[in-house]
């Protein structure tokens, strides 16, 4: 941690046992979680920008903590990433929201669900097993799962375009997450078997506001918009906050919206009540 030094400036000092402890302690309370059942999903709705119909939901974990409440991913799957915990988490998240998508189905037949993976459940050599475990015991055909990755992890990982290919064999549906936030090289895309792109909620900050700045946050997405289309690929535009970025988005042709405008993440049992439905037009 930092100390302020006497001259101005600042020290690194490592406290003898304190990080490492506090670390070991949040392993632990992570460890007891998984087994206490104390990790819920909550969802969110992904529309169709063109029709307005729902298409499916996102699932987000959240830690149910005893004391702390409702804790949110960023603050506890890094560690679970590092200790590799992620795997077994990842794979409950996998099969718990499967599980979920099969009970939806019998009331809305093309609904999708949607799993973040991480890297390190991308790197598993058994990915592809956990996968078809969690459709197997939940009874969900491979295509109402998608599954979301980001670019950072196809270019970390030796054997992604292997891997992908195996996914796509099964008859899941690949999405590429947070498409703009990292190494953005569509042309590279080519080469990997992926369904969709889910273009970064920092693209769509700028979209609608007063501010001149905003023709050409619009022109940037339309640009995205078409070059992912030029690849066949279809285009999701994430963190959708106002009915002025709903408008933009679909004027140029985005297949799919989600943000906090069209439906914030929620329980299974509170998003339940939007099957069937379509958005306002
Ligand atoms: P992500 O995959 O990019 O998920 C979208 C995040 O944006 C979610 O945050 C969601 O609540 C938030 N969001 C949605 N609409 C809006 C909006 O209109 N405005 C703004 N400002 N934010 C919006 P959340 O749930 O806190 O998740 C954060 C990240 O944690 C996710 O980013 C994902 O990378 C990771 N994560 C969540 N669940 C899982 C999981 O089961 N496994 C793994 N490996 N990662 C997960
Ligand atoms: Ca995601
Ligand atoms: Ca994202
Ligand atoms: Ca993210």
């Amino acid at each position: 941690y930092q100390a302020k030094r006497r001259g101005g400036g600042y020290a690194v000092y490592a406290v003898e046992g304190h990080e490492p402890l506090a670390a070991m302690t949040m392993e632990s309370a992570l460890h007891r979680a998984l087994e206490r059942r104390e990790f819920v999903l909550h969802y969110q709705p992904q529309w169709h920008a063109q029709s307005g119909q729902l298409t499916g939901f996102e699932a987000l974990l959240r830690w149910q903590h005893p004391e702390l409440g409702l804790v949110p991913p960023d603050r506890f799957i890094p560690l679970a990433e590092v200790t590799g915990l992620i795997v077994p988490i990842g794979a409950w998240v996998l099969q718990q929201a499967c599980v979920q998508a099969a009970h939806w189905i019998t009331v809305a037949p093309a609904l999708r669900v949607a799993v973040n993976l991480s890297a390190r459940q991308f790197q598993q050599p058994d990915l592809i097993g956990t996968v078809t475990w969690a459709l197997e015991t939940s009874g969900l055909a491979p295509h109402h799962l998608e599954l979301e990755l980001t670019e950072s992890m196809l270019m970390q990982v030796v054997e992604a375009q292997d891997t992908l290919k195996r996914l796509k064999a099964l008859g899941v549906r690949v999405v590429l997450d947070d498409f703009g936030s990292g190494y953005s090289n569509l042309a590279y895309l080519k080469q990997y078997p992926i369904d969709s792109l889910k273009i970064d909620r920092s693209f769509t900050a700028g979209l609608g506001g007063v501010q001149a700045s905003t023709q050409q946050a619009e022109a940037l997405i339309q640009a995205i918009i078409q070059l992912t289309h030029a690849l066949n690929l279809e285009v999701t535009v994430e963190g959708v906050e106002t009915p002025e970025q709903l408008e933009i988005v679909r004027r140029h042709g985005c297949e799919y919206v989600q943000g906090y405008f069209t439906g914030r993440p929620q329980p299974a049992a509170q998003v339940a009540k939007l099957l069937p439905s379509v958005l306002p037009s």
